[in-house]
This record gives C-alpha cells, structure tokens and sequence, in this order.
C-alpha cells in the first residue's frame, strides 16, 4: 500500500504546504490536508471549480488528488472551533491510520512589531499558533501513525540569526519549534518509531509571508548573497520534504535540514 500523509496548512496553492503536497503525491502518497477553517469555503470551492488545475499538474501529466479536506484550527480556544481530537478521531473513522504528518503553518498577530515592543499575548499567540500547534497536533496524530511514519515541520533562519522585521515573538515561535523538533524526535523515536525532522526553508511569495511585508527584500537578498544565485522554487522545499518523509531518510531525525540555497552558511552579504 502508497503511504498516506495528512499536511496541516494548505488554503491555496502557493505555499510550501501545497508544494510539499505535491512532491508527495508525486513520490506515489495519498495526501488527505487541514485547512483553517476561516479559509476553508474558498479553498474548496476553487479546487472544485478548477482555479488550482494548472498548479494540480504532476510530472508524469496527471493531477494531484486531495482525498479529503478537513477543517482544522491549530488555536483552539473558542467552542466554535475544531479541536485536533475531533479532528484526529475523523481522520481515524474515514482512513484508519496514517503515514506521513506535515505541520506547515505559523501565526504571529504582531510579527510586524519588533520584539521589543510585542505584547504578552501577541507572543503567546505567535507560541500557541506556530509551536505548540506542532506538539499538539505529533501528540494527537501519533497513536493513529504507523511505525516508521515521519513528520515534518517548516522553519526560518531567525529563530538562530537576527532577521529585523520578523517580529512578534515569530523568531522566538521558531526557535522553540526546533528544540521541540530534537526533543520530540526522541520522545516520539522511542515510543512510536516515528521521526521528527524541521525544514529551515528560504524566501517563498506565499500568502502569510506577503502579509509581514518584507519578502520581496529577503527574496532579493538571497539572489544577491546566497551561495546558489537563483529563486528558491516551493518544489524544492516539497522535494526535501518527500525525502524526509522516505525510507531514504530513515535515520534522520531531530535535524534542522536547511532548504535555502545555502544562505545560512554565509557569514556576511557579498
Ligand atoms: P501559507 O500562507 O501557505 O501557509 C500558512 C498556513 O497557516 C495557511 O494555510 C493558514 O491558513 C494556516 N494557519 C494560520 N493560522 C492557523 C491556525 N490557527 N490553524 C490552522 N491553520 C492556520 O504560508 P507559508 O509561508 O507556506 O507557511 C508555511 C510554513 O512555512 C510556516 O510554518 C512558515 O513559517 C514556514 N516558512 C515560510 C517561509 C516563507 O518565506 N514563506 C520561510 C520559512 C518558513
């Protein structure tokens, strides 16, 4: 049987989680994914209209099948919402059991703030939404994940470097999802089989980096600076993902894999 994967953050298709789909659907996966519940209806509606055809098109001409969508909230701290138990014990009901779990969303209500002038509660939210949405979404999937099973989460070169304009607590929800990326390898590695791996990932035009407002500078500034002068592809990001998630990696896990063009060896701008 192909390996089922579940990917956590997928609303359209320019973002990693949609890449990351991609790449393993390619590799032969079934890809169920969760979608934010406020993005869900046109998420929807445009995959069932046909809006997202042209980016659905595999390398061998087919169309990536999406077997289901499931609304989730990574935040639940509201009745209305959908907490990861119903969510878990859905995605139990219609498929029994999974393979692969990718965490590709963040969420920092004050990331345009510098850290220095973040509220409480703009940092917390920036934790909840993009760190502890991870262990909670590894904890409530893992007992419905067969052994051997991989998960995979993305990160950004601030939660080690200072990159100005990343505020809000987003490099200190960072920093906190790759030390939970080594201690849950070990917890989930011991008790489960499974493996835990970060893809630190470059500049991407996706809709949440849009919205800090400053990708189009750290874009231009990896051309300029980064060991392989070209623009990161999504792709890229995808194809590192489907080898994490494949035997081929089988023994990585706990690692901070860097999908950036080799920026983060640099020591300065040149
Ligand atoms: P994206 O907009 O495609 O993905 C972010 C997703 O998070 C969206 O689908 C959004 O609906 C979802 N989301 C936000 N809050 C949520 C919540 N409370 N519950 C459930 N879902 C929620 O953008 P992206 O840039 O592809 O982001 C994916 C991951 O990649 C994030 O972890 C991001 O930090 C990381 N990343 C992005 C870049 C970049 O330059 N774009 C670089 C490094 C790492």
């Amino acid at each position: 049987r192909g390996k089922r994967a579940f990917i956590a953050g997928v609303a359209d298709d320019n973002g990693y989680g949609w890449a990351i789909a991609k790449s393993l659907a390619a590799a032969g996966a079934e890809i169920v994914v969760g979608t934010w519940v406020p993005a869900l209806n046109i998420f929807e509606s445009s995959l069932r209209r046909g809006k997202f055809d042209e980016s659905r098109v595999l390398p061998d001409g087919s169309l990536m099948e999406i077997t289901k969508v499931y609304p989730m909230d990574a935040v639940f701290d509201s009745p209305e919402d959908v907490p990861e138990d119903e969510l878990v014990e859905s995605v139990k009901q219609d498929f029994g059991s999974i393979d692969i779990l990718v965490h590709s969303l963040a969420n920092g209500p004050e990331v345009s703030k510098p850290l220095l002038e973040t509220s409480r509660y703009g940092y917390l939210a920036a934790i909840s939404a993009s760190s502890y949405s991870f262990i909670s979404l590894l904890k409530h999937f893992v007992p419905i994940m067969n052994p051997g099973g991989s998960s995979i989460s993305l990160t950004y070169i601030a939660s080690e470097r200072i990159i100005p304009g990343y505020g809000g607590g987003m490099s200190s929800a960072k920093a906190a999802l790759e030390s939970d990326t080594r201690v849950l390898a070990f917890e989930a590695g011991r008790k489960h089989k499974i493996r835990v791996n970060t893809i630190s990932a470059g500049p991407l035009r996706s809709r949440a980096a849009k919205a800090i407002g400053f990708i189009d500078m750290m874009i231009d500034y990896s051309l300029a600076n980064a060991p392989l002068q070209k623009e990161l592809s999504a792709e890229e990001v995808g194809n590192t993902a489907a080898f994490l998630a494949s035997p081929l990696a089988s023994a990585i896990t706990g690692a901070v894999v860097y999908v950036d063009n080799g920026l983060n060896a640099m020591g300065v701008g040149i």
